[in-house]
């Protein structure tokens, strides 16, 4: 396993539409090997999410997730999130896009920002063994799995914000907001 390389804002890789994954590439070596680097890479960077062109990998792939536990066929509605590797994910928002929450990205270091999303989402996916999965998510899930399939379409959080004026880095983060964090 390997700690990748990160691409930072700016970099065209992050702006680009990723390619879906092959599901006959998916059990090879080259994918399996990337999935397990994107999860050492999240850990080393301490993300709760990554996706491939974070890495510079232009492919329709994420990891995302705080702790081991089964993915099972609802995610509970809490700050709780499975480890998940998602490939080819497709994203039904249920209720609008409105509640935000703080975010931030490792390729926007030490920035966070309120970020409107939906409350709710349906995911369809194929997980690392090439298996269909179909969940829903809610809260702080749910807002990671936007998040993370965004940066498969070249989409950043930035780019969802309604204002910049929630915009504040890390240190000035945990002074004076971190107390109002109620979803992420
Ligand atoms: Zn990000």
């Amino acid at each position: 396993m390997a700690i990748l390389k990160v691409a930072r804002m700016g970099h065209p890789v992050l702006r680009a539409k990723a390619r879906p994954v092959p599901p006959s590439e998916i059990a090879s070596p080259v994918v399996q090997r990337l999935i397990d680097d994107m999860f050492e890479t999240m850990h080393e960077y301490a993300g709760i999410g990554l996706a491939a062109p974070q890495v510079h990998e232009s492919l329709r792939i994420f990891v995302a997730g705080l702790r081991n536990a089964p993915v099972t066929d609802d995610f509970p509605e809490d700050d709780d999130m499975p480890f998940v590797a998602l490939i080819n994910p497709e994203l039904t928002l249920v209720g609008k896009p409105d509640h935000e929450g703080w975010e931030g990205c490792l390729s926007i270091p030490e920035i966070r920002g309120l970020v409107p999303r939906a409350p709710r989402i349906q995911v369809r996916a194929l997980d690392r063994a090439g298996k269909r999965v179909e969940f829903t998510a809610s809260g702080l899930p749910a807002r990671v799995i936007q998040h993370e399939t965004d940066h498969l379409d070249g989409i950043l959080f930035f780019d969802r914000m309604r204002s910049f004026g929630s915009l504040t880095y890390m240190e000035e983060y945990r002074r004076f907001h971190e107390k109002d964090e109620d979803e992420a």
